[in-house]
């Protein structure tokens, strides 16, 4: 057994944070604000290979495992949580079924500049009354000669207001059900039919954007299909339990930025003549989230370990978003008690983190239904 991580990962580790303070951090308040993604990040991430890490370096990506993922998703999330949901929809879920399934016409045309970060992508599954329940879509496709033309509504699309392609999940064959009816289409932004209906205001992960995406009529070529029609909702769950992992590495940065802050406060805030943190109140609540955050960071790096070795690790990367997800909510809920009345004000970044944190336990799949999974893969009754 060894729970080091090896100096090739530590050295990653290094440079990442070192980017991030210097390169992201400044970035971030005017983000929040505009609930716009920085422009010109994706490419200077891409230029480092911080985007699309884990994909082939045929098309320019540094070929990263999964663990190399995580700790750069934990470092980005570390300055904001808001940059690194941009970050990991658009290295994960907008683009992983085309590096994994579609044809070399797509990987030329979108993967590899994706991964360059000239061009920014998203992920269209939820719609209003399809949710937790994906399998409800009611988006189709009708093919037409050399066309699909596609017609329905998704919600709550992370990079939906500047990506420049969408994959989007419809039915091409409802009869099929999931399983065979579904397929995947890779809409280019200006596609006629194709609109940002409406930007979503959030609670938090303000720093990239969320919208509504309609399709009315949008006329795809049919050469846009990912890999096979009727396959596309196998493509969507494999999509979606390859980025548990990444997720809860997400939910670390955040809950480490809760925690750090709220040690460092802890030392500095006087009350009844003593720092805070002298208050065993205040150091237990302390103590509980150094040890939270071990375990969360733990379980997370132990999926990502089992991933890299090609392991199978869907109960485990259902624990790691189930656990760090929750860890981090309640983190970031200590922290702005700890900080008091200082943590509630807007110019604190406590209570950034408290509103981002709220958010992960929701995505990707809520808590309720990664104890869903688990309960399966454990064999659950
Ligand atoms: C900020 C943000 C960004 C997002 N980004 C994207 C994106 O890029 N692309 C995309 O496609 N989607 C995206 N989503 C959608 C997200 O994945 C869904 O919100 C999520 O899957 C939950 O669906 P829902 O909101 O419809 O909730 P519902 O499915 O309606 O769930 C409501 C409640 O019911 C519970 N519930 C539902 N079914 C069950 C069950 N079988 N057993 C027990 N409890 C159940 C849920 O756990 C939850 O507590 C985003 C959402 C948000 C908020």
């Amino acid at each position: 057994m060894d729970f080091d991580l090896s100096e090739e990962h530590k050295m990653f580790q290094q440079a990442v944070r070192s980017f991030c303070e210097k390169e992201i951090a400044p970035l971030v308040d005017e983000a929040e604000a505009t609930e716009i993604f920085p422009p010109g990040l994706f490419p200077k991430m891409g230029e480092l290979g911080y985007i699309c890490a884990r994909y082939s370096a045929k098309y320019g990506a540094a070929e990263l495992g999964k663990l190399s993922e995580c700790i750069l998703l934990e470092e980005v999330a570390r300055i904001s949580g808001g940059i690194a949901s941009a970050v990991m929809v658009h290295s994960g879920l907008g683009t992983s079924m085309i590096a994994d399934h579609g044809s070399e016409e797509l990987k030329q045309k979108y993967l590899s500049p994706a991964i360059r970060g000239l061009k920014i992508s998203a992920f269209g599954l939820t719609e209003a009354n399809a949710g937790s329940d994906a399998a409800n879509m009611q988006t189709k496709a009708v093919r037409s000669g050399d066309h699909y033309i596609i017609n329905g509504t998704k919600i709550f699309i992370t990079n939906g207001p500047y990506a420049d392609f969408v994959c989007v999940a419809a039915y091409t064959d409802r009869s099929k059900g999931p399983g065979k009816g579904v397929s995947v289409f890779v809409v280019e932004k200006g596609t006629p039919g194709f609109t940002v209906s409406r930007k979503m205001e959030k609670l938090g992960n303000r720093s990239g954007g969320t919208a509504e995406l309609v399709f009315d009529n949008c006329r795809v070529p049919a050469s846009n299909l990912v890999g096979e029609e009727g396959k596309g909702f196998r493509y969507v769950m494999e999509t979606l339990d390859g980025g548990r992992i990444s997720h809860a590495g997400r939910s670390l940065g955040v809950a480490q930025a809760a925690y750090e802050a709220s040690l460092k406060y802890a030392s500095e805030r006087v009350q009844f003549g003593q720092p805070i943190g002298k208050f065993q109140a205040i150091g237990f609540k302390l103590s509980r989230m150094a040890t939270q955050l071990e375990a969360a960071r733990w379980l997370t790096y132990y999926a990502a370990w089992m991933h890299d070795q090609k392991r199978r690790c869907l109960k485990e990367a259902s624990m790691a978003k189930l656990f760090a997800s929750e860890v981090v909510v309640d983190i970031t809920s200590e922290a702005m008690e700890i900080h008091g009345g200082y943590g509630y004000m807007m110019d604190s970044p406590v209570q950034r983190y408290y509103r981002d944190a709220r958010l992960y336990t929701i995505t990707e799949g809520t808590s309720e239904i990664q104890h869903i999974v688990i309960g399966r893969e454990i064999g659950a009754p």
